[in-house]
């Protein structure tokens, strides 16, 4: 049975980079009827943040991505917070020392220090921990057996460390790369088991996943260097043959495709790179997300979906259900894929003309209300939502294009009419200002008949008029037909408006 796992560590808000992944692994996994689990990788207690699990759990259900199995839900592999899993994890290190393929090593953070600094040689510029440096340290490897157990025996913190091999190709397959191949003396010897007993990322994901039957590991591309330890470690244990198959996924990359999209590019642009909002706990620095922007959560899922995957065809809007009948590992794309804040928007707008009415309404008040208006879903905002959605990308928009229906507007483009003012028009607009006062039915056609005589009574023309009642009603030039909105606006309003201008 296919189980696929999202392993996020709980350092902070959630990257749209990330919430992709969590996308990839959900499809897949209900493509084939498979387990989608939620595992927290929180081993590293120095990165650990206050409410990034709650976070991250949240964003995949606002996403409608809910795990089979996670740290909330329980499931028959728990814990699923690695941290609770602790005392599983001693006994590989431990085997994998005994195997010889493993070490303890005792060097203090100043031993690594003067490593760092003493070995550097031009050809060496950069000394890690590895085949080239171990023996000149302090573990078991270099020192005797005697001086390694007095070490431990007199209590000596210590890490245990993989031992890289020397001058060996390590192959493996990726699902959207094909073989990969490394070399093994590039990477250090990774330290496997801290010293507070902690496993790290590198101990704690094999064994997990191994112990949680994971089938497909699917994760970003950043983790691709780490792959060849991980591989050696399925295979030093004995349990190669049950290794997942992986795919790396490639990078969400800046607009201009130079290098991976970070928070601090959203920042600088101007969009949301994150989920929902993230508060960071220590600063309460607030980062907005794609939520709090203004996205529908089946429109974020959609555009994400299209950043490095496709069917094959030019659709471009698929429904959750689908994307997962249509998803496919092989449709992912090698490349990256460049992230476009317009293009977002644009599957944004789609998904908001599709929604119905009442939803969309309901979505829409909050944008609303946060203005200080209060306001209802009946048939009269209703109304107003469907007038105005077609030029709302975001939800937000609803505010910015239809603030005019909910508080009487500042009028920035009066001078644009009092340039072209005259007594002629000033006269127009109070006469019919009157008439409408008399109107029995005040709806748009009405309106504009009204609006129609009165022109023809005072000699004018429609151009005449016709902007600066809008800019009476709306504050400026734009927005949807003015008569429609003077009928929504209704009548003593609509007059109001025209009175205060004049004044
Ligand atoms: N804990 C890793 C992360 O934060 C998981 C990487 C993996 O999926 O193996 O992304």
């Amino acid at each position: 049975k296919v189980r696929v796992r999202f392993a996020p560590s709980p350092t902070g808000g959630l990257h749209l980079g990330g919430v992709r992944t969590v996308l990839y692994n959900y499809l897949f996994a209900r493509h084939h009827g498979g387990d989608f689990v939620l595992r927290i990788e929180d081993t590293d207690q120095t990165r650990f943040v206050e409410g990034a699990e709650e976070y991250i759990v949240n964003t995949l259900e606002w996403c409608g991505m809910t795990p089979d199995e996670s740290p909330q839900r329980g499931g028959p592999y728990a814990p699923y917070r690695q941290s609770e899993r602790k005392p599983m994890y001693r006994q590989y290190a431990q085997q994998l020392v005994d195997q010889g393929h493993a070490y303890y090593a005792f060097d203090t953070p100043e031993d690594l220090e003067k490593m760092r600094h003493d070995l550097k040689t031009t050809e060496n510029p950069m000394p890690q921990y590895d085949g080239k440096t171990r023996m000149s340290m302090r573990n078991s490897l270099s020192l005797s057996k005697e001086e390694t157990d007095a070490l431990i025996a007199n209590g000596t913190p210590y890490v245990v460390r993989i031992k890289m091999p020397q001058n060996e190709t390590v192959i493996f397959h990726d699902m959207i790369r094909g073989e990969i191949s490394f070399d093994t003396n590039i990477s250090d010897d990774k330290v496997l088991l801290k010293a507070d007993g902690m496993p790290t990322y590198h101990l704690a994901v094999v064994v997990d996943d191994y112990s949680m039957k994971i089938t497909h590991a699917f994760r970003g591309e950043e983790w691709l260097p780490s792959a060849p330890v991980h591989l050696l470690l399925w295979r030093y244990l004995g349990w190669e043959n049950d290794m997942p198959e992986w795919a790396h996924l490639p990078l969400i990359l800046k607009p201009d495709g130079n290098g991976k999209l970070s928070k601090r590019d959203g920042d600088r642009l101007g969009f949301p790179v994150f989920a929902m909002d993230w508060t960071d706990p220590k600063s309460g620095e607030v980062t907005t997300g794609f939520r709090e922007r203004g996205f529908l959560p089946e429109a974020f899922v959609n555009l994400l979906a299209m950043l490095g995957w496709n069917d094959g065809t030019n659709q471009e809007i698929f429904s959750m259900d689908e994307l997962i009948e249509k998803f496919s590992i092989d449709r992912v794309h090698k490349g990256g894929a460049k992230f476009d804040f317009e293009k977002a928007k644009w599957f944004n707008h789609q998904y908001i003309q599709l929604m119905e009415t009442r939803k969309l309404t309901s979505l829409a008040i909050p944008f609303i209300e946060t203005h200080g208006v209060k306001v209802e879903n009946d048939a009269h905002l209703q109304e107003i939502v469907e007038l105005i959605k077609e030029r709302c990308s975001v939800l937000s928009e609803f505010w910015d294009q239809g603030h005019f229906f909910f508080e009487r507007p500042e009028i920035k483009e009066l001078p644009a009419i009092q340039d072209k003012w005259n007594e002629a028009k000033k006269a127009f607009f109070e006469s019919w200002a009157n008439t409408l006062s008399n109107l029995d039915v005040f709806n748009q056609v009405a309106i504009e008949q009204s609006f129609n005589d009165a022109l023809q009574q005072n000699g004018l023309k429609k151009g005449d008029a016709m902007l600066p009642f809008r800019i009476m009603l709306v504050g400026g030039k734009y927005g949807p037909g003015v008569f429609h909105i003077a009928e929504l606006i209704g009548k003593e309003e609509t007059i109001g408006r025209i009175y205060a201008t004049l004044a």
